[in-house]
This record gives structure tokens, C-alpha cells and sequence, in this order.
């Protein structure tokens, strides 16, 4: 996988305006079931990103995910700031400057873990882990057509979040309540891998 300057831009151009066009839907979702800042964190985050784009992408891929990871962290707030600023950073940590394809598989998976172990979650809890773990058993089993097949892995992992009842973060306070809505966090993913997929 050729993964050069130009491309690198495109890519972090798409998903940081991906999320922020999307960001009164993920507002919408987290008023259902948390304290609907979900859109606004994100925005933020994906915002600080862009304000300082050219230094981001003029860094090889690695430290260029890495620093996509800091300014999350240090911007998004939240649960999910540290969630989504641990899955770049890992993800940055994980992959060398050129990555094959099961190069970028295996940061995947370990970038996931990663997030498992910040959050003290598991799939099944009706959190972004329940969009991000089939996409990466998608992105595992997908011949060629992985991307036109990832984003709709994603889209239909997010519709089956709706009936599951959240166990960790803020809609776990609503118990049964936060059943027959969909995980914010988990949409949020799908609008970054449908973007990945794509720049
Ligand atoms: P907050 O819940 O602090 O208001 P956000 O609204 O920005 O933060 O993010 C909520 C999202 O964070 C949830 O939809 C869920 O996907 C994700 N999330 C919350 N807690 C966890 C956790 N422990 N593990 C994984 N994801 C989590
Ligand atoms: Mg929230």
C-alpha cells in the first residue's frame, strides 16, 4: 500500500469532514441516550485537526496518525475523547511508514485492544467497540471489494447496536431505557471508515 503525501492529506481531510458534517447526528443520537455532546466533542476534535493539517500530513504515516491521536485527546473531551485519541495513536504506533495490507489488519486489532483495555469494555456493551470489531473481522475476511464492503459492515454493526443495552459509559445509567437506540460512538466510526473507504 502506497501511502504518500497526497494521499495522506485526502485521507485525514475526509474523515475529519465526515465527522463534522455528520455532527448534528451524532449530537441527536447522544441526546437519546447520553448528554447529547457527542457531535460537539467530535467536531472539536476533528476541528483541531484540521487547524493544523499541513504539519500533520507533512509527518510519515505513523506520526501522522500519532499526532491525529494527540489532538483528539486534548480536544474531543468526554469518554470518547480518550477512546478515539487511544485507537489513532495505536493505530499510529502500530503501523510502519508503508503498510501492507495485514500490516494494517494487525494495527487494527491492536489499536481495538487498546481501546478495550482504556475503557475497561468489551463488545457487546453498546459502544464504538460494536462498529469497530466487525469491521475489522470484514477487513479481514473481504477479498478486493473491501471497499465498497467495509462501510456497509459498518452501517448494519450500528443498526444492531439499537437493540443491545449499554453496560459502559453514560447510557449505561439508563439501563433497559438505552435499548431501541443506536450507540453515537459506534456511528461516529462508520463515518470514518465509510470515509477512509472513500478518499
Ligand atoms: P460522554 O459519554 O462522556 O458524554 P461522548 O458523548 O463524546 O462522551 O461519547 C459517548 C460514546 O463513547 C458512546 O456512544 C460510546 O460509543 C463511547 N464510549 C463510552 N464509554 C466507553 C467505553 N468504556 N468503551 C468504549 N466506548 C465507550
Ligand atoms: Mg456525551
Amino acid at each position: 500500500m502506497q501511502i504518500d503525501a497526497a494521499v495522506q492529506r485526502g485521507l485525514v481531510l475526509a474523515v475529519a469532514e465526515a465527522i463534522i458534517a455528520h455532527a448534528n447526528e451524532l449530537t441527536a443520537l447522544d441526546q437519546a441516550i447520553g448528554d447529547g455532546d457527542h457531535g460537539i466533542n467530535m467536531k472539536r476534535g476533528f476541528e483541531a485537526v484540521l487547524a493544523d493539517l499541513d504539519a500533520i500530513v507533512a509527518k510519515p504515516l505513523p506520526q501522522a496518525l500519532q499526532a491525529v491521536g494527540m489532538a483528539l485527546v486534548m480536544k474531543v473531551g468526554g469518554a470518547s475523547g480518550p477512546l478515539f485519541g487511544t485507537l489513532f495513536l495505536t493505530l499510529g504506533k502500530s503501523l510502519p511508514e508503508r503498510p501492507t495490507r495485514a500490516d494494517a489488519e494487525q494495527a487494527l486489532a491492536a489499536a481495538i485492544d487498546a481501546v478495550k483495555a482504556r475503557g475497561k469494555s468489551d463488545v457487546g456493551a453498546k459502544t464504538m467497540l460494536d462498529a469497530l470489531a466487525p469491521v475489522l473481522d470484514a477487513a479481514r475476511a473481504a477479498g478486493a471489494d473491501w471497499r465498497a464492503r467495509l462501510p456497509e459492515v459498518a452501517d448494519a454493526a450500528v443498526a444492531a447496536t439499537a437493540p443491545m443495552k449499554a453496560l459502559r459509559g453514560r447510557a449505561s445509567f439508563l439501563g433497559e431505557r438505552s435499548i431501541g437506540h443506536v450507540d453515537p460512538g459506534a456511528r461516529s466510526v462508520a463515518v470514518m471508515v465509510r470515509a477512509v473507504c472513500t478518499a
